[in-house]
């Protein structure tokens, strides 16, 4: 790899793209899972070896919903085997019926928690300037059959939730967070995990805070809390005794011991994010086309997706152009969340017109590209990333005949 730093800049010569030799000699994967201290882990683990329990409410898992829900500032914290399991129970156990207002541009998870349940997902545009649900066009989409909004705090910001709140207050709609990306990042500088009936939190290896698989449903409220932790565990009140449709949706302990691990290494996981997150801003910041996503400094954050915007008229290159010429480098971009629930199954096949209300939506999905981060990639990493955009950008014309070739 060659020096970056006070070094002459990337030339279009030095591309894989014109080489055929990747500046990454490995593959560079959004989001490799963060790991705290492997020790800790392995004692916890010897510790529930020893005890042996393994799941159903061990202790491990107690501790962990005990501490999560302390750090969140939330009343309750329900722990799950992994987010949709938590996306399903939570709209079971708040009885959502008929339709529910859902964004597109989402993981599709969010959507088939709905559609696994048997309710209609009824697909909301993403508001102007922003990656999350609109408000005025959920008000919109309001009928005598939605029963409920849910919102999804993409990239770990906040939805339009005092707004949401007073929509669905008005119409008497359940409210419900996809919080799955905003795990330690705070709105008005409250920690999400409080807004709306309940919130949910995926901790899939994937996401900023992981415990291998799994997912937590966070609430104020005892009487859904209490309705939840029966739903999670076939709906059993006491030995023999069954009284309601549940399903398996417990966290097993060997989860919780990843989890608690990786709660005392929070800060670690940040600060790299972070020092990742400033250098793509800074030295991506004066590319005219080019947007990366922000965050309000004024709040907590955990920096997990590095998020950018390439508009082709301005920069001569497509998103789909960049992400072949990072992919011929090793490094593996991802464009979340294309195409758009709308547009995969089986929701293209249910409303083949449903793309007609999401102008928003679909402009994006063809712009957004996800930049890799996290403890697994150095600052050295993310300059040498910036470097090749910039390189690219600089001679739109030659990498598209390149990329033609
Ligand atoms: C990852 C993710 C999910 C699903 O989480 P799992 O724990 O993998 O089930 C749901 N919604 C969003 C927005 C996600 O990013």
């Amino acid at each position: 790899m060659k020096p970056i730093c006070g070094s002459p800049a990337l030339r279009l010569d030095d591309l894989a793209i014109a080489t055929g030799r990747p500046h990454f000699s490995e593959l560079l994967h959004i989001g490799r899972p963060n790991v705290g201290s492997e020790e800790l882990l392995l004692e916890r683990i010897r510790g529930m070896l020893r005890r042996r329990w393994f799941t159903n409410n061990g202790p491990l898992v107690l501790e962990l919903e005990a501490r999560l829900a302390h750090f969140l500032g939330v009343r309750h914290c329900i722990l799950t085997s992994n987010a949709t399991i938590a996306l399903e129970l939570a709209f079971r156990a708040l009885e959502l019926s008929g339709e529910v207002i859902v964004p597109s541009f989402t993981f599709v998870a969010t959507v088939h928690a709905l559609q696994w349940i048997g309710v209609k997902p009824v697909f909301c545009d993403i508001a102007p300037g922003s990656h999350n649900l609109d408000p005025e066009h959920a008000a919109r989409l309001i009928t005598p059959r939605t029963s409920a909004i849910v919102g999804v705090h993409l990239w770990g910001k906040a939805c339009a939730h005092q707004r949401l709140a007073a929509i669905a207050a008005q119409h008497r709609l359940r409210l419900v967070y996809d919080a799955s990306h905003a795990f330690a990042c705070s709105t008005n500088g409250q920690l999400i995990g409080s807004l709306g009936d309940c919130e949910i939190f995926s901790f899939h290896a994937t996401k900023f805070f992981n415990t291998f698989e799994g997912g937590a449903i966070t609430t104020a409220s005892t009487e859904l809390a209490q309705k939840l932790r029966l739903l999670r565990n076939f709906g059993f009140a006491g030995i023999d005794q069954v009284v309601n449709l549940g399903i398996n949706g417990k966290m097993s302990e060997i989860c919780a011991a990843m989890g608690l691990t990786g709660l005392e290494s929070l800060d670690e996981f940040i600060a790299a994010n972070r020092r990742n997150y400033l250098i793509y801003r800074d030295r991506l910041a004066a590319l005219p086309g080019l947007q990366l996503v922000r965050f309000d400094e004024s709040e907590r954050q955990n920096y997990q997706y590095v998020v950018i915007e390439i508009d082709e008229a301005a920069t001569g290159l497509s998103r789909n152009d960049l992400l072949r010429i990072l992919e011929a480098e090793n490094v593996l971009a991802r464009r979340y969340f294309y195409p758009g629930c709308h547009r995969m199954e089986p929701y293209r096949t249910l409303y083949p017109d449903a793309g007609r209300e999401l102008p928003r939506t679909e402009a994006l999905t063809e712009r957004v590209l996800v930049l890799p981060t996290g403890l697994a990639v150095s600052s050295r990493d993310a300059e040498l990333i910036c470097e090749i955009i910039i390189a690219a950008l600089r001679s739109p014309a030659e990498c598209k005949h390149l990329l033609s070739r």
